[in-house]
Order: structure tokens, then C-alpha cells, then sequence
């Protein structure tokens, strides 16, 4: 258990892409302390691994870019789905200059963070929660180690709110994120022991929701259904046998996890919020990534986000240093923008299927 300080320049709460990507750049730009507390312990499996290629110019401004090429991320060549109508379209990322999208060793990737967030001078605790602010006062931390520890008060001059879609330092605040659609996400992680699948991500959408898959470095394979909260029950029952009929039911998605012979199953269900913070910075604090402006997977935005605003946070905390009762920046108009765009998109993908006008998830999504 790492030792805490009573004061540091900066907390990062949450040690996800954006929390990491954060103390990177504050240390690449300052020499602010900086503590990065994190609730999990190193290497807990994490959803989300399908990045866009432009995750590799940010991964360079971090200094991480060597890295990142050399563990055993995987290329994708692009997406094969059935989505608005009944047989497979493919959208290839072979015209983009910066090359093809990746699918993450998320376990490695995360790791490769940390590591260079802690060589960059950050300290990490692990394991560690954020569970409120003490006597209302706003930038005294209470942070619990352990199990059963009582909460450590830790003062902070800066407070990044890096913990994801929930907000929890936000909340505290009383900024509450206004939510504009709601999803549950079911996830099934498996080893792949014959590998005769595509390297394409797969996603077909059905009356009920949508399916994707993809192969995954390391022999595994992801296979998600998004649907709504009336269906998780379903995809519980009988040991998840619920999931495997529903995924064997699909026309493309199912056939195609046949081919793979697949092991050591691992089910996981979360909600998913799209939605964005009223505010979403103060002087001497920042929401940033999930926390600030959560995504639908469908946008498969979600890392390079949380990357980006971590980016973005390194600039607000350098101009808050040098005048920490005026600090300039544009970062809420940025989110604020790239949120606009994200609905943009996302309502262009679930505008292209029209086959089911009378399913209530369509017709939610469509109305969302
Ligand atoms: C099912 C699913 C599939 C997805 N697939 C993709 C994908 O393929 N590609 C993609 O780009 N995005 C995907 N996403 C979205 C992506 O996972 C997120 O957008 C991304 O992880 C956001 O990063 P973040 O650092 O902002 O938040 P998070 O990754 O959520 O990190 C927040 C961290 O804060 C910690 N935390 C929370 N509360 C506390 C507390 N009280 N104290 C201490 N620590 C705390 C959490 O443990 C967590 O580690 C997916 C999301 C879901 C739900």
C-alpha cells in the first residue's frame, strides 16, 4: 500500500486512460505532485479495447508511442456488419492516411500508462477509494486504502474528476451529468483455442439490440450485446446460457464465434451512459473523459476520448499554476463540441437501421 502525502499540487481521481493520460501530461508539462488514485488493483480486466487510428498521435505527444508499437496490440483492417439491412457491408480503413484501427491488449496498454505515468514522477495508489469530500470542503480529499481502513483526508490544490461515466468527485459538487440515453452492456471475454475468425470487428443489430465481436491479441476474443435493461435478466439465466442462445439466434455475429473454439468464458454486465457534465470545470478543478462526457460504445470513441481530455487537462494545469485565480482555457468548449459531434454520429449509426420501426429499442434510440 503506497504511503499518502497530506498535500499534493494534484489529484487525479481515477486511474483509467483519461486519470493516467492526465498525469503523464501535468508531469510532462510541470513540476506539480501529483497522486492518482485508483480503486482497482493493477491488471483487473477492463471493457473497451477498440481504438481509432488516431490513438497513435496522442499516444506519441505522450511519449508512449514506441511502446505502444512494440507490445502485441493488433491491427484491425476494418468492420463487417449487418446493420440496416440483411447481408454483411464492410467499411475497411484502408483510405486513411494514419493507417488501420487497433484492437488493445487492454491488460498491456493500461500497464503501459502506469508505467510511464510513475516514471514521469506521478504517484499511483491502488486500491484506493475517493469516497467524499470532508466537512464540505471541496478540495480536502477522504481516501480509503483497503478494505476496511478508515479515510485518509488529503488536501488537493487541483482536483481532476477522472473517475468515470458516475462523476463521482462531480457529484460532490452537486453536478449531476444529464443523461440522454441509457443502455446495459453484456460482455463475454473468452480464450480462443482455434483461431479461424475474422480480423475484422463484426456488429449486427437485431429487433432487440446490437452484437459485436472481435479477436483480441493474447488468443481471446470479446463478444459484447448492447441491449436494454428489460433484457439483461434473459441473458443471466441459466448460467448466462441466456447470452450464448441469444448470440447463436443472430444471422452473422453467432455463426461467425462458431468458428473460433473458445474457452475459460468470463461474463461481465455494466450500464452505459451517454451524456455530458453542465459544468464541467471550476478554477481548480476539471471533469475529464468518462467522467466529463460518457459515449455509446457504438461510437467506439471512448479511450481516445479519455486520452485527449487527459491531454487537455496537462494544458489547464499548467496555465493554473502560473495564475491559479485566472485560469484560461477552452477545454469546456472542446468537450462541449466534441459531444455535439459524438450525437451527431451516433444518431447518423442508429439512423441507418430502419428494418424494426416497431421495436421499442430502436424506437428509444431513434427518440434518444
Ligand atoms: C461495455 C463497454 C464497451 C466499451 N468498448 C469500448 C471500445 O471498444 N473502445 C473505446 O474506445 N471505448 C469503449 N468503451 C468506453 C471506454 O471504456 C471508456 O470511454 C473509457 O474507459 C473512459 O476512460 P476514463 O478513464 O474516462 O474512465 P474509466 O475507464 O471508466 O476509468 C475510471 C476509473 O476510475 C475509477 N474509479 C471510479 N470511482 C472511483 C472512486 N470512487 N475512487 C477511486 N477510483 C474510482 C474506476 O475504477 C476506473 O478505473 C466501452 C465501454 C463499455 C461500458
Amino acid at each position: 500500500m503506497t504511503t499518502l502525502k497530506a498535500h499534493y499540487d494534484v489529484v487525479i481521481l481515477g486511474g483509467g486512460p483519461a486519470g493516467l493520460a492526465a498525469a503523464i501530461a501535468i508531469r510532462t508539462n510541470t513540476k506539480a505532485s501529483v497522486l492518482v488514485v485508483e480503486r482497482q488493483t493493477p491488471g483487473q480486466e477492463r471493457l473497451g479495447e477498440n481504438c481509432p487510428p488516431e490513438i497513435v498521435l496522442l499516444l506519441k505527444q505522450l511519449g508512449v508511442a514506441r511502446e505502444f508499437y512494440q507490445a502485441n496490440h493488433q491491427t484491425c483492417p476494418g468492420y463487417a456488419s449487418v446493420w440496416g439491412h440483411d447481408k454483411p457491408g464492410y467499411n475497411d480503413f484502408i483510405v486513411n492516411p494514419l493507417g488501420p484501427s487497433w484492437r488493445l491488449n487492454r491488460s498491456a496498454f493500461d500497464k503501459m500508462l502506469a508505467d510511464k505515468a510513475e516514471a514521469m514522477g506521478a504517484q499511483l495508489s491502488w486500491n484506493t477509494r475517493f469516497i467524499g469530500t470532508q466537512d464540505n470542503h471541496s478540495h480536502t480529499l477522504l481516501l480509503a486504502q483497503g478494505e476496511d481502513r478508515a479515510p485518509f483526508p488529503v488536501q488537493a490544490g487541483f482536483v481532476i474528476d477522472a473517475t468515470g461515466s458516475k462523476a463521482r468527485y462531480a457529484r460532490t459538487l452537486n453536478i449531476h451529468k444529464t443523461i440522454e440515453d441509457q443502455l446495459f452492456a453484456t460482455v463475454r471475454f473468452s480464450r480462443v483455442t482455434k483461431d479461424q475468425g475474422t480480423k475484422q470487428i463484426q456488429l449486427e443489430a437485431t429487433p432487440q439490440g446490437w452484437y459485436y465481436q472481435a479477436l483480441l491479441p493474447d488468443n481471446k476474443a470479446v463478444s459484447m450485446i448492447v441491449s436494454e435493461r428489460e433484457i439483461l435478466p434473459h441473458l443471466r439465466e441459466h448460467n448466462h446460457q441466456g447470452f450464448e442462445d441469444a448470440l447463436a439466434a443472430t444471422t452473422f455475429v453467432g455463426p461467425n464465434a462458431e468458428k473460433l473454439q473458445l474457452q475459460a468464458t468470463s461474463y461481465h454486465s455494466c450500464a452505459i451512459y451517454s451524456g455530458i457534465l453542465p459544468t464541467l470545470e471550476g478554477n481548480n478543478w476539471m471533469a475529464i473523459g468518462d467522467a466529463a462526457a460518457s459515449f455509446d460504445p457504438i461510437s467506439a470513441q471512448g479511450i481516445f476520448k479519455g486520452i485527449k481530455h487527459g491531454i487537455m487537462a496537462g494544458i489547464k494545469v499548467k496555465n493554473w499554476l502560473e495564475d491559479p485565480k485566472n485560469v484560461t482555457t477552452d477545454y469546456s468548449q472542446q468537450v462541449q463540441q466534441q459531444f455535439r459531434i459524438y450525437q451527431k454520429n451516433r444518431n447518423h449509426s442508429y439512423g441507418l437501421e430502419r428494418r424494426w420501426t416497431d421495436s421499442e429499442f430502436w424506437q428509444r434510440r431513434m427518440s434518444a
